[in-house]
């Protein structure tokens, strides 16, 4: 062979080569330590680190080494296995939209995967795909926020049917944990709603599995707290969307009846969105309500100390709104609610599931979003739940009165929710269980050390009164706590853990398996 003919190729060749590896570098700090993580394209500049530090919850800081921008599903697996083939492994968080509360999206001396510049280089995006007679569902990239999944659906006159109340957060965040809503009764949690899933693993393995493929991973993926890998896509059911929602709110004095009228909604077929919240003296005004209502529910809430309202919704496309009216009156007449303290609104399917949105924007406004947020979320049996109402909500929540909440309670029917799945509910065989949602908010005159007491008052109340919660979004300081958090599913998680992760690299900020 004339091996100079081939010169002008090899030169070729290294051109494309050098092309190829010369991305554009956020940092070209040379590294200095063996155990830093060898990658040039991780930022290290002060607003990377504040980036990576922070979350929504304002409680901890955790620093990292830096901060990594994948433009490709690539850039996370070599750096996936750079951690793993080093002789000195150093931990790997994606982070969401950060709207954790505790830090779970940090990684202490590690390094933080920003999954929002996926979404910049449109590497996943949102693809809709099916047909009516196999059904519909859309592939979306781990990094998109399901306000962008909702806005790219409902075109298609489709849309997924299990929600958070928020939707700013990231397909990858929400079904680390569960994604539930009012809908989750009907269809089950968001985890509940997955196909499909394209991971990268602990050792930098790409792999797609679903209930027939890899369905161990599948399986310890949804809800598993980013345990097993990252999330690059996920294939999510789809449903027609209706067009409008007729909202109602019923205030209820009376806990046994708020209770029975929420588990009979979500126990017949009706309404499709069911949840509640309470309501104290010291309660904003909500721009759901009139004037007027808002003035008789102040002046009920001042009687009573606490109310309870029940929140529920019904989809309706425009042609059918006759009907419909009809329905709803057929269900109110099963209903124990005062008539009079019944309230409603008709809406936009895209308004009603945006709700929180303009809250947000009226909280930023006054600067009242991103104040510290010592959030407590239970799931608690329903059997015990009058104690919990009685013990925890009227003689510490109301009594405190700390914060003005919100403070969410509703039922959520449990036939939806497989247990192969790592997410936790309460071990009990009853079909149904309450979340409850402390969702407190420390301003300028609430120390959220003191809500932090409150919360703790609250586990120890629950603890010592036996009524066997769990935590949603959990947290946890000692190895004891996640063993019981975890209860009869702790060895299979540590074993999931242990094959797909088996160094711990991955989202050391939720401390499972890497308690300080
Ligand atoms: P992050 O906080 O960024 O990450 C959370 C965890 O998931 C971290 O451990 C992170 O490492 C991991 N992670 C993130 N992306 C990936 C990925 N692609 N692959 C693998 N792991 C990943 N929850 C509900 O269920 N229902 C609600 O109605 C609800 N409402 C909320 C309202 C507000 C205002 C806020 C702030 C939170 C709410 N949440 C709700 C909680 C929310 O679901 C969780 O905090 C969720 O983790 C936040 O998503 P994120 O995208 O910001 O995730």
């Amino acid at each position: 062979m004339d091996y100079y003919s081939l010169i002008p190729l090899i030169i070729n060749i290294m051109v494309f080569m050098t092309l190829v590896s010369s991305r554009p570098l956020l940092n070209t700090r040379v590294l200095l330590s063996s155990n830093e993580p060898t990658n040039n394209n991780i930022c290290t500049s002060t607003s990377c680190i504040k980036t990576a530090s922070t979350d929504y919850g304002s409680l901890i800081q955790e620093l990292p080494y830096g901060l990594l921008q994948p433009s490709s599903i690539s850039d996370i697996i070599h750096l996936v296995q750079s951690s793993y083939n080093s002789s000195s492994p150093f931990p790997i968080a994606a982070r969401g939209n950060g709207h954790s509360v505790r830090g779970q999206a940090m990684a202490k001396d590690g390094v933080v995967m920003d999954m929002s510049s996926l979404n910049n280089n449109n590497v996943t995006g949102i693809r809709v795909s099916g047909n009516s007679s196999l059904g519909f569902y859309v592939d979306v990239g781990g990094e998109q926020l399901w306000i962008d999944v909702l806005r790219a659906t409902l075109p298609h006159g489709l849309a997924p049917v299990s929600w958070t109340d928020y939707l700013y957060l990231t397909v990858g965040g929400t079904i680390s944990n569960a994604g539930i809503s009012g809908q989750a009764s009907f269809h089950g949690p968001q985890v509940s709603n997955v196909l499909e899933m394209d991971v990268v693993s602990g050792k930098g393995d790409l792999i797609t599995c679903s209930k027939s493929m890899n369905s161990d991973l599948f399986y310890a993926v949804l809800g598993g707290l980013g345990q097993f890998g990252i999330i690059t896509r996920a294939r999510i059911v789809l449903d027609h969307a209706p067009t409008r929602v007729k909202w109602f709110k019923m205030v209820y004095d009376d806990f046994a009846k708020f209770t029975k009228d929420q588990e009979h909604l979500i126990t017949n077929e009706g309404f499709n969105y069911v949840e509640g919240s309470l309501i104290l003296k010291n309660s904003p005004s909500n721009s759901f309500f009139s004037s007027s209502e808002q003035h008789l529910i102040n002046s009920l809430a001042s009687e009573n100390g606490i109310l309870y309202c029940l929140e529920a919704v019904k989809y309706y496309h425009d042609e059918i709104i006759y009907t419909i009216e009809e329905e709803i009156l057929m269900i109110f007449s099963t209903l124990n609610v005062n008539l009079g303290l019944i309230f409603n609104k008709d809406v936009t399917f895209f308004d009603f599931l945006n709700r929180v949105r303009s809250e947000e924007l009226v909280l930023q406004s006054l600067g009242l979003w991103d104040v510290p947020h010592p959030w407590l979320n239970l799931f608690v049996p329903r059997s015990r739940i009058a104690d919990f109402n009685q013990g925890v909500l009227v003689d510490i929540v109301q009594k405190q009165s700390l914060s003005s909440g919100p403070f969410l309670i509703y039922p959520i029917n449990r036939k939806k929710w497989d247990n192969r799945m790592s997410v936790v509910t309460p071990e009990d065989d009853d079909n149904m269980f309450y979340t409850v949602g402390l969702l407190n908010a420390a301003g300028p005159t609430t120390d959220p050390a003191v809500i932090e007491k409150q919360n703790k008052k609250i586990l120890n109340y629950c603890e010592k009164a036996g009524i066997k919660i769990k935590q949603y979004l959990p947290h946890y300081t000692n190895k004891a706590g996640w063993m019981n958090h975890f209860g009869n599913k702790w060895s299979a998680f540590k074993a999931m853990k242990e094959q797909f992760d088996p160094k711990m690299i991955l989202s050391p900020g939720q401390k499972i398996f890497n308690l300080d």
